[in-house]
């Protein structure tokens, strides 16, 4: 949410491109994601806005407040801060969203408990370095 007051058209026009900025960052799971959905990132969210998809989960990006908690959380450091996220991920944001709103729209709920990994996970951790 934007607290901050304008004096003026040009600080109004200011505030207004703040506004726009925030209302489009979000947290993003990344493909890293992929193949572990380990889930220990649930169970921090304090807004519930992980939901799930067979092989990965994603951040309702309109849900997300960036409170970062879920990133340390991640075996696999698969969540980044959207202003924070590498190259090779940009593309994850558009499908954190599409993937998201999807789900949502089907009439699913969020996940909210750490559930078993996929089978698997400790092979996709290890093909990832950690
Ligand atoms: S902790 Fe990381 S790997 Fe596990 S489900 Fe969450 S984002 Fe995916
Ligand atoms: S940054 Fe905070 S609100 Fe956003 S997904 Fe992670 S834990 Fe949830």
């Amino acid at each position: 949410m934007c607290l901050q007051f304008y004096e003026g058209h040009s600080s109004l026009a200011a505030s207004i491109e703040i506004l726009d900025l925030e209302e489009y960052m979000a947290h993003i799971v990344t493909s890293k994601c992929l193949g572990c959905k380990f889930t220990d990132c649930v169970e921090v969210c304090p807004v519930a806005c992980f939901y799930e998809l067979d092989g990965q989960l994603i951040i309702h990006p309109d849900e997300c407040i960036d409170c970062t908690a879920c990133v340390a959380e991640c075996p696999v450091e698969a969540i980044y801060a959207e202003g924070d996220l590498p190259s090779e991920f940009q593309s994850n944001i558009e499908f954190n969203t599409t993937e998201a709103k999807r789900i949502k729209d089907e009439g699913k709920t969020a996940i909210l408990k750490k559930k078993d990994p996929l089978p698997t996970a400790e092979a996709r951790k290890v093909e990832l370095g950690y």
